[in-house]
């Protein structure tokens, strides 16, 4: 039987990430065709045929910037988007694909392990920011099937670093915040983690906020340098090549004021050239905006915690490349210190690598559930793999759900009646009643919602239309004000069922597959082959 590996997949906005569990059932990233670790998320059009993606796909950024596509996370499940290349259209989810093909490829050298010529190649678990909603979740999950990859699950990354947080650093049970700071998107869980579960409790965040910011931050700084020292010169956006070499630059000098004082750079445009100093002074003061913003998150997601009666954190865990920023990690502790005083300093955890690695456990997990012992193929059985001790995952969902609500017979416009709420414990279920408006009404139009984002807003238009249904068959000549129960359930795999009952008792199922957004038949046309 060929061997079909399992892998926790860090999908990143800038940076992903592979994992499996060794011989010894201990996680460990695996590296790529250049030795390295993490993989930037980065995809190069070659030509028509073939597309290069990681490092060499982001050093094209010097070359030929208008044929690079990074940063698409941030716009899977988003509804029309898609990226024009020669006339051909690729949705997020074939660009996400192109990514995972890329990494499981990799992978696959790395293990030395053939992949098989049809079927999947790799049984997988992959990771997305814990405030993603229905769509973007289906999305990644599509992206994975393009890859021919069977994905076991999606899974919250917190939750994901959570897991090989509580697993790899034995403890009592403790409620931990995890700051996620990556190079796209802002993520901040409270969990409580013991051996035996592993609970979220409150999710927030900012899928658009990351390092991209921070870099784009620079860049502006970097142009300011330039004009004061070439004042004559034309803006260096104008010279294509130099406009791609400044976001590498910025992205470098940040990295580098992590850990020095002081970068020393220049900036070549036209043909002119400008040579300067950036201290980390100014870079902090630069940014301290964008520190503030995740501190306002962290607060929002502190107090949602504490609505649920978790009022103390335990510990603070820092994951994703960004939260090595020194000040990051300074501002982080000093202001939860005015709320837990007695708070030990925020721990660096294995940033780039965590993730990837819980994704690891959590599929090896999955796949040591349902194997039976017989087949021979190399699974570690559940006891062998985490000591007997798998802890049970207990997931929240980051959106709310609810119906169109009319307040009387005037309201043209109505409001949404949230039945599930962000941070609800998954699965969940809710039964609320409603009453008809009008006398002699036989019928009712059901029309259910997925909140934008983690925060529920009443007004209609903000918020997302997931389906409509009629409930009808209500006995005639009746007053208004005729009762119709509705349950709503949602559970751990994006599928929102919802059942109303009218007063005769006939009833009216409703489940929704939270859909991605791309069309079906633009994600079946055939992708370019990957390039070495
Ligand atoms: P992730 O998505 O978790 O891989 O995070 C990647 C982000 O972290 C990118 O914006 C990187 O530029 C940033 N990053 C990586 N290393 C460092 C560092 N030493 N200091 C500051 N930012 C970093």
């Amino acid at each position: 039987m060929a061997e079909r590996p399992t892998f926790g997949i860090d999908l990143g906005t800038t940076y992903s990430c592979v994992a499996h569990l060794d011989e010894f059932g201990k996680p460990v990233a695996l590296p790529n065709s250049m030795g390295e670790y993490t993989t930037p998320s980065v995809v190069y059009f070659e030509d028509s045929a073939g597309v290069v993606v990681g490092k060499p796909a982001k050093n094209e950024l010097n070359r030929e910037p208008e044929r690079v596509v990074q940063y698409i996370k941030r716009h899977i499940g988003e509804p029309d988007f898609f990226i024009d290349v020669e006339g051909r259209k690729y949705y997020p989810a074939q660009i996400s694909s192109l990514i995972l093909s890329a990494l499981v490829d990799d992978a696959l050298v790395a293990l030395d392990i053939e992949p098989p010529a049809s079927g999947p190649i790799a049984d997988v678990v992959i990771t997305v920011p814990a405030y993603f909603g229905g769509a973007e979740r289906e999305e990644t999950r599509k992206a994975g099937e393009l890859a021919r990859l069977n994905v076991l699950s999606i899974v919250n990354e917190p939750t994901a670093a959570a897991i090989a947080y509580g697993l790899l650093n034995k403890g009592g049970e403790r409620t931990v915040l995890v700051y996620d700071l990556g190079g796209g998107t802002f993520d901040v869980t409270i969990i409580s983690v013991s051996a035996a579960e592993i609970r979220a409790v409150s999710t927030g965040g900012d899928r658009h906020l990351g390092g991209a910011d921070w870099d784009a931050k620079l860049v502006d700084l970097f142009l300011e340098k330039f004009e004061e020292q070439c004042p004559d010169a034309p803006d260096p956006r104008t010279d294509t090549e130099a406009a791609g070499a400044l976001v590498l630059t910025a992205e470098a000098a940040k990295r580098d004021l992590s850990a020095r004082a002081k970068y020393g750079t220049s900036v070549t445009a036209h043909t002119s050239r400008a040579k300067f100093d950036i201290t980390r002074e100014e870079y902090e003061e630069l940014t301290e905006d964008l520190v503030e913003r995740t501190l306002h998150n962290t607060e929002s997601v502190i107090d949602a915690a504490a609505a649920k009666g978790v009022t103390s954190i335990d510990e603070v865990v820092l994951v994703g490349g960004m939260s090595r920023t020194p000040i990051i990690a300074a501002r982080l502790a000093e202001r939860l210190r005015v709320r837990f005083p007695g708070l030990a300093d925020p721990k660096l955890s294995d940033p780039d690598q965590i993730v990837a690695k819980g994704a690891a456990l959590f599929a090896a997990s999955k796949v040591a559930e349902s194997y039976d012992g017989s087949s021979g193929s190399g699974v570690p059985t559940r006891e062998a793999l985490l000591g007997g001790k798998v802890p049970k995952i207990i997931n929240i969902t980051s959106r709310g759900y609810g119906l169109r609500t009319y307040r009387d017979p005037k309201d043209q416009e109505g409001y949404i009646s949230w039945q599930i709420r962000p941070n609800d414990a998954l699965p969940v279920e809710h039964r609320d009643t409603y009453r008809t408006l009008f006398p002699h009404q036989t019928e009712v139009d059901i029309t259910l919602y997925e909140s934008a984002t983690d925060e529920l807003n009443e007004t209609v238009a903000v918020n997302k239309e997931l389906a409509k249904a009629v409930l009808s068959g209500f006995p005639p000549n009746q007053p208004a004000g005729q009762p119709l129960e509705v349950t709503f359930s949602l559970g751990d795999e994006s599928i929102l069922r919802v059942h109303a009952v009218g007063p005769t008792g006939k009833d009216l199922h409703v489940e929704v597959k939270i859909a991605g957004a791309a069309p079906a038949a633009e994600l079946a046309k055939p992708l370019p082959r990957i390039v070495k």
